[in-house]
């Protein structure tokens, strides 16, 4: 069974989208994957169509009705669908390579995109959403998150990716940055690639890169480091 995509959204038209192109694109023609939209709106019980209201306790801002996204989980993922439900919200555990690894090596997932404020707590509750963010930062909306989620664990379905040793070289699989890299010509406005790396000489290389990788990272991201260090007794 491939890997397979439920989106709930105002706006089926942002999908594919980027997935629609490129290594994402390829695979899902192959049918590498799948990738279904569910239009919200169609589960609203009214004429216009309503989703949302105000936020009870007031405030700004509209908030989206549990009755209705209810109806369209349960639409698109009866009991028995073995993948998560995921809500992409601000709120949500930050999103990580090793939750994409996890994701990727599973039957697939539902995922629900906000709008406006959000959505009422008692659907996020009732039907076990958990929430993922993609960054401290607001969105207008969940569906670019999700297109950045499905993007990340799409590129590593069995298939998908030309080069799979490259897969595993990338930041953050080895809790580091990557190194810098190089390509031709080997000078360019005065600047030459390091020589060690046009060495020939593997281990001379392999350890240069580690360095680099090494270094960037306690500059950039010391958190990294400290995340991967094994704890003092
Ligand atoms: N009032 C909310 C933000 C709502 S933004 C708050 O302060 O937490 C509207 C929708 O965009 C959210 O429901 C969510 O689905 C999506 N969204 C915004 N920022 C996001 C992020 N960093 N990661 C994932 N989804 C996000």
């Amino acid at each position: 069974m491939s890997f397979r995509a439920t989106v709930l959204t105002l706006y089926p038209e942002m999908f594919p989208g980027a997935l629609g192109l490129s290594l994402a694109g390829r695979a899902l023609e192959r049918g590498d994957w799948s990738l279904e939209t569910v239009q919200i709106r169609d589960f609203a019980a009214d004429r216009h169509r309503t989703v949302d209201d105000t936020p009870a306790g007031g405030g700004a801002g509209m908030v989206m009705r549990a009755d209705i996204l209810a109806r369209a989980i349960d639409h698109a993922s009866p009991q028995g669908d073995p993948r998560p439900r995921l809500l992409m919200s601000p709120r949500g555990k930050p999103l990580t390579q090793a939750k994409v690894r996890d994701l990727a090596a599973g039957p697939g997932a539902v995922i629900l995109c906000g709008r406006f404020e959000g959505v009422d707590q008692r659907v996020i509750d009732a039907r076990g959403l958990e929430e993922v963010s993609i960054g401290d930062f607001i969105l207008s909306g969940g569906e670019p998150a999700a297109l950045v989620l499905l993007d990340a664990v799409v590129r590593l379905l069995p298939g998908v990716m030309g080069n799979e040793a490259s897969g595993e070289e990338e930041s953050f699989e080895n809790g580091l940055l990557e190194h810098p890299h190089y390509t031709r010509p080997q000078e360019w406005e005065g600047l030459p690639i390091p020589d060690v790396l046009t060495s020939g000489n593997h281990g001379r290389i392999a350890r240069w890169r580690r360095d680099e990788a090494g270094r960037l990272t306690a500059e950039r991201r010391p958190d990294l480091l400290a995340a991967s260090q094994p704890r003092m007794k």
